[in-house]
């Protein structure tokens, strides 16, 4: 399997960019695609194809010559981003999938992973804090998030088609809110972490952060090196069906500001922004069947990731002088 060649979409991103350099330590030949390269530091892959994959030609352009496919590729963002432009997002990443999985099929791939999204499950059953952990089941019947969500989970039955009909061997991982460094934290795309660690380490100790929504809804979040590893593990098991892949260790956005808090050693005072965005009221995992496919589940404490994640992202606000001087971090 070493000597499997690998394509990487979405390789100037944020999960994709971590995968490419696990890869590479692993010792494959791997192949990186994006419309961009990376922002924060060189790609390792051994080739890097700046390519649009919602163009046919592109598609079958990055994936000649590949065994192994990691589609990653996505255009998405925070709650922000993905409720502000259903049509533009739906559009854009209904051609990518299509037009990857299509391409993937002719060039004869071996086996192809989508990365699907926690933003598939029935919004009904996520209207509380203390949700019950969704299992991969819990998506029917369909109330997916608007736009994003409904593509995810229609390129999720393509890839069951393309399984079914063609015997192609696909994977489909649903992650859970991944976070760690080297991934945007402004701008409009940023998520909850990189928002709440930005803002954090912007701030005055006394000052007044702005925090989406009353605070109160919940979410897991998973460290990306965890992510890499359940990629690998899931491309190389034998499993089709659609797999959570995040932690269940449940918090609110008020004690997620909390721990950041902590972590940067201030004090802050949260004013709620009741006219913002905040997803559903509550999202967590059920990692049974992650546990019994892949023999394993996230291990790294939230403490623990947030803790490198905000001390990369203070340093990337000293570096561009937005900020003066490091602080002590706890923990
Ligand atoms: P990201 O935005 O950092 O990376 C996605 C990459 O896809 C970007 O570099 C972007 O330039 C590239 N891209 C967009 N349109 C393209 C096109 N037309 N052609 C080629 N490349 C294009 O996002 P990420 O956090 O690394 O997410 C990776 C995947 O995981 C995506 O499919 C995303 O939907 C999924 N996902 C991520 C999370 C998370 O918390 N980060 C949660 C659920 C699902």
């Amino acid at each position: 399997m070493k000597n499997a060649k690998i394509l990487v979409t979405g390789a100037g991103g944020f999960i994709g960019h971590h995968l490419v350099s696990r890869l590479k330590a692993e010792g494959y030949w791997v192949r990186g695609a994006d419309l961009k390269h990376p922002e924060w530091e060189n790609t390792l892959a051994d080739e890097f194809a700046i390519v649009d994959l919602r163009k046919w030609e592109d598609s079958l352009r990055a994936s000649r010559d590949i065994d192994y496919v990691y589609n990653l590729a996505a255009d998405m963002g925070g709650i922000g981003y993905i409720t502000a432009s259903h049509a533009d997002i739906a559009r854009n990443n209904i051609l990518i999938n299509a037009h990857t999985l299509e391409a993937s099929r002719i060039n004869a791939v071996r086996r192809f992973l989508f990365s699907s999204s926690a933003c598939v499950y029935a919004q009904y059953k996520q209207n509380s804090p203390d949700v019950t952990p969704l299992r991969e089941e819990d998506v029917f019947p369909a109330d997916p998030e608007p736009g994003y969500g409904w593509e995810k989970l229609y390129a999720e039955e393509l890839c069951r088609y393309y399984w079914q009909d063609y015997r192609m061997e696909t994977r489909i991982v649903r992650f859970h809110n991944v976070y760690g460094p080297l991934g945007t934290f402004e701008g409009g795309k940023e998520k909850a972490p990189a928002a709440i660690c930005r803002k954090v380490a912007e701030l005055p100790d006394g000052g007044v952060i702005e925090v989406w929504g009353d605070g109160q809804q919940t979410r897991s979040f998973m460290y990306v090196d965890d992510c890499v590893e359940g990629l690998l593990r899931l491309m190389h098991s034998d499993y089709h069906d659609p797999l959570n892949l995040g932690t269940d260790e449940l918090i609110t956005v008020d004690g997620l500001v909390d721990m950041v808090c902590h972590l940067a050693d201030k004090r802050l005072v949260k004013a709620h922004n009741l006219s913002r965005p905040q997803g559903v009221r509550g999202r967590n995992s059920d990692n049974t069947r992650l546990r019994q496919v892949l023999g394993w589940e996230p291990r790294t404490g939230l403490e623990k990731g947030l803790s490198v994640t905000y001390r990369w992202i203070e340093n990337e606000l000293r570096k561009s002088g937005r900020i003066e001087s490091s602080r002590t971090l706890h923990a």
